[in-house]
Order: structure tokens, then C-alpha cells, then sequence
């Protein structure tokens, strides 16, 4: 052991290797908006030569995401879908991935309709359920895929189990780790091999940048991923590198005061008898907190509730003053989503019903703003839109 104490995450987000800039001292990455790199001396070619290949503001974050999520390589990726895209392409015609049934819409899209044409087959089961996951198993079973908190019904995956046995029977195991990021979950450190992000959401926390990222907990899995990165050439450019990285920096900030909101308003929100269910892991009542509890130190940022009907959220969300009424989650302003008719939209009714994604369903996405004044916004609203 050394006697180098290593620094909390707080510290990591602020201190992460390139903060200072090493030719100027400049307090911000340079933003490195060029294509292509001279060669001074065609004998000694440069470390980067094309932006595609690498970047160094790209590479700057790729860096940081690395050093938060405790893997030995990031990547960076035009959006969250590039970076999941991107990975599933480890896979060849023939392989078999089990997948949690309540993964993000895009990436169930990715899977049924596009993947499936490659001959890449998936099973999908309640990953609250490891029984299920282990029966899924077949001969070409190539990679297991998380996402935990599901969305929008906050399901709790157990991290640890599914990875061990992934790693016990050869299999490659992936996080999306969207909802909680680095800040209060960090997949590797409990034996994952790949964690993704949609950093759009908490990790950028402004909605104003596309990105996603990729980690690798091992140098091979990392060049293999570089490889796919640059060969199909789902790269960030060098702009929303650094706006990504600028957002990153207060995540700590950000997902602190957010998650002591999202605690209060979930707690309120039970408490109303015109609720009749609310979905956050930090509930006494949830059933995945005992696992949420031992492999993430906070319950993020995202509160769903169900309204009793369709006709009571659509007249809710009209109602609502203070968040925004949108797709996308984990920004500064809170956002008010309506699962069913946004990111589940595409999902057949019956399949909505079965996964707990009723017509009554809303999605809270707890910003910055002062928290009584939500509740007090959003108490108005029910208020009102009471049949
Ligand atoms: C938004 C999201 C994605 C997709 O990310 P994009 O940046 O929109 O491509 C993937 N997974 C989760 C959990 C998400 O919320």
C-alpha cells in the first residue's frame, strides 16, 4: 500500500489529471477545434493525427470519466445511443445478450429492430430476479446488460451477483449508468466489465449537450472499444467535449442537492392519499432499497408516481409552472416527463401495463430549484387536476 491517500470523488471531480492546462496554465481544457495535426517531423508523428482517431480535449474527458468510474479506459461518443451502439458492436452475427426487460426505449429499439437484423439475439428478463437471468443462459450467450435504477419504475438490479456470475461463466457484463452516475454508483468497482452513460443527462446536467460515454475496467476491453469508437467513427467532437467536461465538474453539487430534494418530494408524494403509487429507491417501502443501499451510497435524482389516469396527468402537466414539461432527465431545471406518451410511446399498451408503466404514470426529474417550491408548485397541480 502506499501511504498516498487517494482523493474522495468530490475531489476526483474537480482534480482529475487535466484541469490545469500543461502548455499555459490556462484553469480550462483547451478546446483543440481542429481535424487534423501537423507533422513537425515525419519520423516523430504526432500523438494525435486526425480528431476521429483522437482529439485532446476528447481525450481529456475520456480521461475524466476514467478516472471517476475507476476503469482503465474512457471513451467519448457523440450520444448515449453512439456509446451503446458502439459496444454492442464487441458482439458478432450469432451472439446472444441477456438484457433487463425495463431498459431505456432507444436502446430496446437498437436491440429488436436493428441488431436482431446482424443475427445478434437478445433475451430480455426481470433483472430483479437472478434466477431468471441465469436461466436465460445459452451456448452463445456473449454479454449480460444492466440498467439500474430502471426506468421510468426505479427497479433496483443487484449489481455485484450479476457480475460475478457474468464473469463465472465468460460472459462480458455492462452497466447503463445513466441514473446514478459515478457520483453514487460505480459498476467496476463491483466486478462490471464496461459502464455506459447518456451523459446528455446528469453527468452534462444542462441540457444543452448530446454525449455519451463508455468505460472499460480493463486495458483490453478498453482497445477493443477504442477500436470500435474510431472504426465506426461515433466520436464527440472537440465543443461538446468541452461542455461536457464543464458540466461535470459541479456533478457533486448538482446530484447533493438534487437527491435531498427528490428524497422530500418522494416522501411527500406517498403521503397524499390522491397518489396511489410512487416509485423512488430511497422508500422504505421500495423493494430494491436493501440492494440500493449496499451498492450505491445515495438514491439519485428521479421521482415517478402514478396519478391514478391518463386523463389526471395530462391535465397535470398542463397545470405545472415550474418544471419543464419534456423528454430527458438530470438537468439544473426539473423535468416532468409522461412516460406513455414520450419515451414509452412506442411500447403496445399491453407491454406498458405488464412493466408497470400505467396511463397514470409521471416522471419527476428533480432539478436545482428550492424544493418547497416544487412541492408547492406541483400540490397545486394535483389539486386542480382532480376529476
Ligand atoms: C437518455 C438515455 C439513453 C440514451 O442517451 P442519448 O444521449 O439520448 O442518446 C440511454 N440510457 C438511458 C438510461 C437514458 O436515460
Amino acid at each position: 500500500m502506499s501511504n498516498k491517500r487517494e482523493h474522495a470523488l468530490d475531489t476526483k471531480l474537480i482534480h482529475f489529471g487535466s484541469e490545469v492546462d500543461a502548455h499555459t496554465g490556462a484553469a480550462s481544457v483547451p478546446i483543440y477545434q481542429a481535424s487534423t495535426f501537423h507533422h513537425h517531423d515525419i519520423y516523430n508523428p504526432p500523438v494525435h493525427d486526425y480528431s476521429r482517431s483522437g482529439n485532446p480535449t476528447r481525450q481529456a474527458l475520456e480521461d475524466y470519466i476514467a478516472v471517476l468510474e475507476g476503469g482503465a479506459r474512457g471513451l467519448a461518443f457523440s450520444t448515449g445511443m453512439a456509446a451503446i451502439s458502439t459496444t454492442f458492436m464487441l458482439l458478432s452475427s450469432g451472439d446472444h445478450v441477456i438484457v433487463t426487460e425495463d431498459v431505456y426505449g432507444g436502446t430496446y429499439r437498437l436491440l429488436t429492430t436493428i441488431l436482431n437484423r446482424l443475427q445478434i439475439e437478445t433475451t430480455f428478463v426481470d433483472m430483479t430476479q437472478l434466477d431468471a437471468v441465469k436461466a436465460a443462459i445459452q451456448p452463445n450467450t456473449k454479454a449480460v446488460y444492466m440498467e439500474t435504477p430502471s426506468n421510468p419504475t426505479l427497479k433496483i438490479t443487484d449489481i455485484y451477483a450479476i457480475a460475478t456470475w457474468a464473469k463465472d461463466n465468460g460472459l462480458i457484463s455492462i452497466v447503463d449508468n445513466t441514473f446514478m452516475t459515478p457520483y453514487y454508483q460505480r459498476p467496476i468497482e463491483l466486478g462490471v466489465d464496461i459502464v455506459l452513460h447518456s451523459a446528455t443527462k446528469f453527468l452534462g446536467g444542462h441540457s444543452d449537450v448530446l454525449a455519451g460515454l463508455a468505460v472499460a475496467a480493463t486495458t483490453e476491453l478498453g482497445q477493443q472499444l477504442k477500436y470500435l469508437q474510431n472504426g465506426l467513427g461515433t466520436v464527440l467532437g472537440a465543443q461538446d467535449s468541452w461542455l461536457l467536461i464543464r458540466g461535470m465538474k459541479t456533478l457533486g453539487a448538482r446530484m447533493a442537492h438534487s437527491e435531498i430534494s427528490a428524497r422530500k418530494l418522494a416522501a411527500w408524494l406517498d403521503s397524499r392519499e390522491d397518489v396511489p403509487s410512487v416509485y423512488y429507491p430511497g422508500l422504505s417501502n421500495h423493494p430494491g432499497r436493501e440492494v440500493q443501499e449496499r451498492q450505491s451510497t445515495g438514491f439519485g435524482a428521479v421521482v415517478s408516481f402514478d396519478v391514478g389516469s391518463a386523463d389526471r396527468a395530462k391535465k397535470l402537466l398542463n397545470q405545472v409552472k415550474l418544471p419543464i414539461v419534456a423528454v430527458s432527465l438530470g438537468a439544473v431545471e426539473s423535468i416532468l416527463s409522461y412516460p406513455p406518451m414520450m419515451s414509452h410511446a412506442s411500447m403496445p399498451a399491453e407491454v406498458r401495463q405488464e412493466r408497470g408503466i400505467t396511463d397514470g404514470l409521471l416522471r419527476f426529474s428533480v432539478g436545482l430549484e428550492d424544493i418547497d417550491d416544487l412541492i408547492a408548485d406541483l400540490e397545486q397541480a394535483l389539486n386542480h387536476s382532480k376529476s
